[in-house]
């Protein structure tokens, strides 16, 4: 359950005498996107629905507000990243309706194996309850630690599939809250340090670092495939938050000068059945690092992140979690409703 405060956001419309808006929101939040849509049209608003796929606050949909001649966009369900955005756009976070404590408590015997130094990390849906989070484990006995985190997060403690940023402080281990695989597996890889992710709905515990290393076994084997392709594919995203024009500039610059042909592509939504006409031995996606790590199956070619071509190239041993970093926060943005760009 998510809640939406509707009120606000019609109050920061007025404000700004928006007379037209565009709303996005990922597929979870469909139904409360319509229901914003019906009380801001109630209240002199014209409004459209967005209805592409969203995953993320790296996928405004400001150029498509701008098109339709929106005054803002209202991006639903993801925390602020700094981007170069073209109209004034709303981001609107959906915090979960789940307490975050009873489950710390029912594990606290496996949150003392991380040792008394921990670090405390969580998703955007759960950070409202980072601070409550951190009393208990305090009350406990535990020194807790939440890393600043860089630009592309909103707040402290909060880690993207991306970002984990802020996961990188002076800890024993990392206590990740949260539902999913994906953001702790990437803590457990990113920090290499014992991570152990506490389910709020489900009250379980898990560790991540098996998982880790089973995960690292897999890319090698990806890596392994694409040993033999001498063609390249390198994929960049429209996304505004996934074009990393210069670091896939500079993968086909390094696979050139390792005497391999490669050409740069670029995608918005990065899936592989769009590039089955192309005749590359092999792909790199130097955008979303979960396209390559979460969707490989589906890929008929390797696969590989950028760091998993200087792995393939014999510049790196260790293997690292592609990661899009931001710059030094200078600030912790406000919780809740917040306005940016235009
Ligand atoms: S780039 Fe991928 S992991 Fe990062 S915020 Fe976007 S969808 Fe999430």
């Amino acid at each position: 359950m998510h809640e939406i405060h509707a009120r606000e956001v019609l109050e920061k419309l007025k404000l700004m005498g928006a007379g037209r808006v565009l709303i996005q929101s990922p597929e979870g939040l469909r139904r409360e996107a319509e229901v914003l849509g019906n009380f801001l049209e109630d209240n002199g608003i014209e409004v459209i629905l967005h209805g592409e796929v969203n995953y993320g606050a790296c996928d405004p949909a400001d150029r498509e507000a701008k098109s339709l001649g929106c005054d803002a966009l209202i991006h639903l369900g993801h925390s602020y990243m700094k981007l170069h955005l073209e109209v004034p756009t709303i981001f609107v976070p959906a915090f979960a309706d789940v307490e975050v404590v009873p489950a710390l408590e029912k594990n606290l015997k496996e949150i003392k194996k991380l040792g008394k130094k921990i670090a405390l990390v969580t998703t955007a849906q759960h950070i409202h309850q980072l601070e409550k989070a951190r009393e208990f484990l305090e009350n406990n006995g535990f020194e807790v630690l939440i890393g600043r985190g860089d630009s592309r997060v909103s707040w402290p403690g909060q880690v993207l599939g991306c970002n984990f940023s802020a996961a990188r402080v002076n800890a024993e281990g990392v206590l990740f809250i949260g539902a999913g695989y994906f953001h702790p597996l990437g803590v457990a890889v990113a920090t290499r340090k014992p991570t152990l992710a506490i389910n709020p709905y489900s009250g379980d515990a898990i560790w991540m670092n098996d998982e880790a290393e089973r995960l690292i076994r897999k890319r090698w084997a990806q890596i392994a495939k694409a040993m033999d392709a001498r063609s390249f594919g390198v994929v960049t995203s429209t996304k505004k938050g996934q074009l990393r024009l210069a670091e896939a500039k500079r993968i086909v610059r390094l696979l050139r000068e390792h005497g391999k042909e490669a050409k740069l592509l670029l995608m918005n939504h990065i899936s592989y059945p769009q590039l089955e006409g192309f005749s590359f031995d092999a792909y790199v996606v130097v955008a979303c690092p979960r396209v390559p790590i979460d969707d490989y199956e589906n890929w008929r070619k390797p696969v590989l992140t950028p760091r998993e071509v200087e792995m393939l190239l014999g510049l790196r041993e260790e293997y690292e979690f592609d990661e899009i970093l931001g710059v030094e926060r200078s600030e912790d943005e406000p919780m809740g409703i917040s306005i940016h760009g235009g």
